[in-house]
C-alpha cells in the first residue's frame, strides 16, 4: 500500500499538446455552440462560463476545444493547475492511487496519503513550530474550518475580514467576501459576526504598511473589540479583489497585533499559495507566519482538496470528531497533492514563477509607457495584474474601467488568448498562468495586448 508513495510513476498516458496558440474556427466554434445549446437546458444558469468553449484536452499552458482551437492559458482554472495542465507525474501518481484505493475516508480507516500531505504541508508552511492539518474538499470548506477552529480555540464569536476580500460561496463565506454582486446578491440571510476591516491597497490609498495597519486595528478595537475576535483572515495578496500586494510591514503589523490580543491570524493562500509567486507560500513575501494557512486551488494539479495547517495548539483545540467531512482528504487527491510538492522542488517551480514575473512585467511595464489606461502593475510571480483606469484620471480618480478590461478579454479570446479579469470593479486584467508559461508564450500574448490596448482607441 505505501509503495506508490516514492514510486516512479507506472502510468504515464502523454497527451502532449504543441505549446502554441492556434485558431481555427470562430470562437466559440460551431461544436462549442452546440455544446452550449445542450447546456443551456440542463445546467442551471447560475452557474456561467467566462469563455463558453468547451474543452476537450488540456497540457501545459494549452487548453484544446472541441472544435481544435488552441488556447494560450492565462487563467489555469483560476491558479489550479499551478504546475501545468495533465502534468505527467501527477497524473501517473493520481492514476497509480486510482488502482489502489479510491476512498475509506480517513475518519474511519485512515491511510498513509492523508498524513504525508500533512507532513509536507507542516514543512512547507511559514513558521518552524509544530502544525497539524486537516483536509477538506475545497478554498471554501478550508475557511469554514479555519474559523470553527478559531472560535473553538479562542471561545470567542468575532470574524474579521479585510476590504477587497474573497473567501468562498458558502453561508459562511458569503458574509465574508467584499463584493455582494454576483456572489451573495438574493442569497441570504448570511452568518452574522463577520466585520470588514479596511485593507492595505497602496495603489489607492497611498498609506505604508504601519499606517495601514493602524487603520485596520482601529477599526477591530472599535468595531468589534479585541476581547470578541477569534481571528483575522487575510489573503497576503487578494485574489478576486485585484491582486492587490499589501505595503511592506502590513501584515507583520497584524499579527504582531491579533498575537498579543489572542487573535487568531489566518492567511488564506488558496490563490496564492503552493509556488504561485515564487514562494511557496505568498505569505513568505512579507515575513509573515501566520497562526493559520489555508490551501485549497493549486495544491493537488486539478483534483478538489484544500487544507487547514498550523500551530498545533490551535489545530487540537477542536474535539475529536468535530473536523472531517465524508470526501476529505481523498486518497485520489492526496497522491496527487504529494506529485504536486514533488514536482515543484524537483522542475524548479519556485524560480519558474520568478522567470514568469520577469517576462511579464518588463512587458507590461513597456506597454504602461505607451498606453495611459494602465494604472498600476503589480503581483508576484505568475500572479500579476494591472489595473486599468480611464485616461487622464490617473493623478486623481483613477476613475476604475471594467469597460477596458471587458474588451480586451473579448479581444484576446477572439485570438487564441485566454484572460481573466479581477478586481472590485472588474477593471483588472490579470495573468495566472501555470508556471509550465513559457516566455514565448507570454512574448506572444504581450503583442496580442498591444493590439488590445490599440484597439480600445
Ligand atoms: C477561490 C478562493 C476561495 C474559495 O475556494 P473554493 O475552492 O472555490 O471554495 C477562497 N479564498 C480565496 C483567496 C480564493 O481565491
Amino acid at each position: 500500500m505505501t509503495d506508490t508513495i516514492d514510486a516512479q510513476p507506472t502510468v504515464a498516458p502523454i497527451h502532449s499538446v504543441e505549446q502554441t496558440r492556434k485558431v481555427v474556427t470562430e470562437i466559440p466554434g460551431p461544436k462549442s455552440r452546440e455544446l452550449h445549446e445542450r447546456r443551456r437546458a440542463v445546467v442551471a444558469d447560475g452557474v456561467s462560463s467566462a469563455l463558453p468553449v468547451y474543452i476537450e484536452r488540456a497540457n501545459g499552458a494549452i487548453l484544446v476545444d472541441v472544435d481544435g482551437n488552441r488556447f494560450v492559458d492565462f487563467g489555469a482554472g483560476i491558479g489550479v493547475t499551478t504546475v501545468g495542465h495533465t502534468e505527467q507525474s501527477v497524473v501517473a501518481a493520481a492514476a497509480d492511487q486510482l488502482q489502489d484505493v479510491i476512498h475509506t475516508l480517513f475518519t474511519i480507516t485512515p491511510y498513509e496519503e492523508y498524513v504525508r500531505v500533512a507532513e509536507l504541508l507542516a514543512a512547507h508552511t511559514p513558521g518552524d513550530w509544530a502544525k497539524k492539518t486537516v483536509l477538506v474538499n475545497s478554498g471554501a470548506e478550508a475557511v469554514e474550518n479555519g474559523v470553527k477552529i478559531a472560535r473553538k480555540h479562542t471561545g470567542r464569536r468575532a470574524v474579521a475580514v479585510l476590504d477587497h476580500a474573497y473567501h468562498g460561496r458558502t453561508n459562511l463565506t458569503m458574509a465574508m467576501n467584499y463584493k455582494a454582486h454576483p456572489y451573495a446578491t438574493g442569497f441570504g440571510p448570511f452568518a452574522g459576526d463577520v466585520y470588514h476591516a479596511p485593507n492595505s491597497y497602496p495603489y489607492r490609498d497611498g498609506l505604508d504598511g504601519h499606517e495601514a495597519a493602524a487603520r485596520t486595528i482601529a477599526y477591530l478595537e472599535k468595531v468589534v473589540g479585541a476581547a470578541d475576535l477569534a481571528c483575522l483572515v487575510a489573503e497576503p495578496i487578494q485574489g478576486e479583489g485585484g491582486f492587490m500586494v499589501p505595503a511592506d510591514e502590513y501584515l507583520t503589523t497584524l499579527q504582531a497585533w491579533c498575537t498579543e490580543h489572542g487573535v487568531v491570524m489566518i492567511a488564506d493562500e488558496i490563490q496564492s499559495g503552493m509556488a504561485r509567486t515564487g514562494r511557496f507560500f505568498a505569505s513568505e513575501h512579507f515575513g509573515w507566519q501566520p497562526d493559520l494557512v489555508l490551501s485549497a486551488k493549486g495544491i493537488a494539479g486539478g483534483l478538489p482538496l484544500a487544507a487547514v495547517t498550523g500551530r498545533a495548539e490551535i489545530m487540537d483545540s477542536a474535539h475529536a470528531g468535530g473536523l472531517g467531512g465524508t470526501f476529505g482528504g481523498n486518497p485520489v487527491a492526496c497522491a496527487a497533492a504529494i506529485a504536486v510538492f514533488e514536482s515543484i522542488e524537483r522542475n524548479g517551480l519556485l524560480q519558474e514563477a520568478e522567470r514568469i514575473e520577469r517576462t511579464l512585467t518588463a512587458g507590461l511595464e513597456r506597454l504602461a509607457k505607451r498606453y495611459d489606461v494602465i494604472g498600476d502593475i503589480r503581483g508576484k510571480g505568475a500572479m500579476i495584474a494591472i489595473e486599468l483606469i480611464q485616461p487622464g484620471t490617473a493623478v486623481t480618480a483613477k476613475q476604475p474601467n471594467p469597460e477596458a478590461v471587458g474588451a480586451i478579454v473579448e479581444f484576446a479570446a477572439q485570438r487564441g488568448i485566454l484572460f481573466l479579469s479581477a478586481g472590485t470593479w472588474g477593471n483588472v486584467l490579470r495573468f495566472l498562468p501555470s508556471l509550465a508559461m513559457t516566455d514565448a508564450l507570454i512574448e506572444d500574448a504581450l503583442t496580442v495586448l498591444d493590439d488590445a490596448l490599440a484597439a480600445l482607441g
